[in-house]
């Protein structure tokens, strides 16, 4: 053993492989002012039934988005271990410093858990969780499924998606899984900043991975829960774990080609859409305004579609900074 690298401090507090279903936590010693041996507590539930693929399945991996969580939670209560042939590995508040904080990074740290990978077993409270997933968790599973969704700042077309992947069969095997999920729509993506993120991580150790982006703006909907909740239990089926048949219509498949899919706000200010989600755009129609935000009279700033598409996702909040992501334009096909 090499004794200058430290071991990860994060221990569960149930075990990973028994049989049945346990309900603990991952414990991280904290030690800080208010609790000089305390810990930061991340619920986790382990359902083990059988022989069969392992599931790691993950919502809050950013605190602001709802439906993984949602999804989860239910998971965790409802599933029991005669339903699953396998393991069913359930951790709803990946972040939860950032969870029970309500912000995308963690309070602790300012650390993006997302960008954290592969992390440091000496690191921040952020970057040990990242470590943690990365040598332990991530390494057991088959399949990982991480929730998203846009956040405090983001809004999306719900979808589930799969990344252009060097290896050809891990690709097909994450796109059917993520097809599998059958999201009113599946789409392939293109990552404007992979570096650091768990998606990455877990798909560098060769495994199944879907991911989403499933609504946003800091909230749900009754239709985001229950595209959250279907899809889960779909790609459960699609895995083996579970039994029965995938429900759902036909998923539009969307696709992000390049990067002018990506539209970057280049003026701070009030932000007028002129496009919603799932409205399509021909090269050059408006997709916002952003007018001066410090007085009146000024002409505002016309951002344009730089392809045709489908809008995907749109900057949320009423005001902008330059540099926002303002629009996300897809392809449909694919
Ligand atoms: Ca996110």
């Amino acid at each position: 053993m090499n004794t200058s690298i430290p071991a990860n401090p994060i221990r569960p507090t149930i075990p990973l492989d028994r049989p049945g279903k346990h309900h603990g936590f991952l414990k991280l010693p904290y030690s800080r002012n208010d609790s000089a041996w305390g810990a930061v507590m991340i619920p986790l539930t382990v359902i083990v039934n059988g022989t069969g693929p392992t599931a790691l399945l993950t919502g809050a991996n950013h605190g602001d988005e709802y439906e993984g969580p949602v999804a989860l939670q239910a998971l965790a209560h409802d599933l029991q271990p005669e339903d699953i042939a396998g393991r069913v590995i359930i951790v709803p508040y990946m972040n939860f410093p950032a969870f029970r904080a309500g912000t995308r990074v963690s309070p602790l740290d300012s650390v993006n858990l997302n960008r954290a990978f592969p992390g440091a077993p000496d690191g921040s409270v952020t970057q040990k969780i990242a470590h943690y997933f990365q040598g332990v968790l991530v390494p057991m599973a088959d399949l990982v499924v991480d929730f998203h969704s846009g956040g405090k700042t983001l809004d999306f077309l719900p979808f589930a998606c799969a990344h252009y992947l060097d290896d050809a069969g891990q690709q097909a095997a994450c796109v059917a899984a993520a097809q599998a999920f059958n999201a009113p729509y599946t789409l392939m993506l293109r990552e404007i900043d992979a570096v650091g993120m768990y998606d990455t991580a877990v798909e560098q150790q060769g495994k199944v991975f879907v991911t989403t982006e499933l609504g946003g703006g800091g909230s749900l909907t009754a239709r985001s829960a229950r595209i959250a909740r279907r899809g889960l239990r779909n790609v459960l089926i699609h895995a083996g774990i579970l039994a029965g048949t995938v429900e759902g219509g036909d998923s539009v498949m969307l696709d992000m080609p390049d990067d002018d899919c990506y539209h970057v706000a280049p003026a701070a200010g009030l932000y007028e859409p002129m496009v919603d989600l799932g409205e399509t755009v021909a090269p050059g129609d408006p997709l916002a305004r952003i007018w001066a935000a410090d007085r009146s009279g000024a002409a505002p700033d016309i951002i344009r579609a730089q392809r045709g598409g489908v809008l995907a996702a749109r900057h949320f909040p009423g005001l902008i900074q330059i540099g926002d992501c303002l629009a996300v334009v897809a392809v449909t096909g694919g």
